[in-house]
């Protein structure tokens, strides 16, 4: 899996982070900050479901091994 965030898209609502705090980080203003874009196999559905949840739908996903 890769991640791909857009940080022009991205408000800052922080359910990323809530979700996932080893693959997403916001900086001081809220923006998110992408610390894994490959995160392991364990992590993948807290990242599907990311992605899902994300308001501004910042979060893109390329799904492989
Ligand atoms: S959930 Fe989406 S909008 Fe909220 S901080 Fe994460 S990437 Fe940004």
């Amino acid at each position: 899996m890769r991640v791909i965030v857009d940080v022009e898209k991205c408000c800052g609502a922080g359910q990323c982070v809530l979700l996932a705090p080893k693959v997403f980080d916001q900086r001081d203003d809220g923006i998110v900050i992408l610390l894994d874009a490959s995160p392991p196999k364990e992590l993948h559905a807290v990242v599907r479901e990311a992605a899902t949840v994300c308001p501004a739908a910042a979060i893109q996903l390329e799904e492989r091994e």
